[in-house]
């Protein structure tokens, strides 16, 4: 559908998604020569996929594509790591457990969406974030091409590198669309990926526990 997105410019799409660059820059209108060569081919790509009519509503879909994939990977140009920078000291030391985070990622290899929730649990050692922080992180890391067992694994690393807990657990279970769309059609079928490390690994009681709380 045509909206506003429409009289958008690629220049303004440019301005708007790497802040840093200065419109004169060489590598600023290298991507504005990147955006126009990557519109004609998706122009392309609905020829070869049989689009025949030269509908109106079309003329923008490449434009609107190109938009699209920018803000699926938004998580690219960030850190997500630094959403945990900012950290409060306690003493306790009881699992912490964010669960149902949702998130939408592209899977890297069909780049069709893969999305689902994540659940994310750690113990404490003096040190806590926010509890919107871990959702952050979540998405930071979603917002890229990805698999899940990558992103699975980048939540966990981001816990252990900034607030060097105890132990921490992370459980995610997706749909692909590139699973439930394409060849064996299994439109239920959802993967389930788990990470864990410190005493979430050695210690079974304290992953039951978890496993208990995001059932
Ligand atoms: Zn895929």
């Amino acid at each position: 559908m045509a909206n506003n997105e429409d009289h958008y410019s690629e220049e303004k799409l440019l301005e708007n998604n790497f802040p840093n660059l200065t419109k004169d820059s060489p590598l600023f209108q290298q991507k504005l020569t990147d955006i126009h060569e990557i519109e004609h081919s998706l122009q392309t790509l609905m020829t070869l996929c049989g689009q025949q009519e030269n509908l109106p509503d079309l003329d923008k879909t490449p434009f609107r594509v190109v938009k699209a994939f920018l803000e699926y990977t938004t998580g690219y140009r960030e850190n997500p790591e630094e959403h945990l920078a900012k950290t409060f000291d306690i003493t306790q030391n009881d699992p912490i457990i964010v669960k149902d985070i949702e998130f939408y990622s592209m899977c890297e290899h069909h780049f069709a969406p893969f999305f689902g929730v994540a659940h994310v649990a750690y113990i404490p050692n003096q040190k806590v974030t926010g509890l919107s922080k871990i959702a952050r992180v979540v998405e930071g890391y979603a917002r890229r091409f990805q698999v899940q067992e990558r992103l699975t694994n980048q939540i966990a690393d981001a816990v252990v590198n900034m607030l060097d807990p105890k132990g921490v657990i992370v459980a995610i279970e997706a749909k692909h669309l590139c699973v439930s769309s394409r060849g064996v059609k299994k439109e239920d079928a959802k993967t389930f990926t788990i990470v864990s490390h410190g005493v979430y690994s050695s210690n079974p009681q304290l992953r039951s526990e978890f496993m208990m709380a995001i059932k």
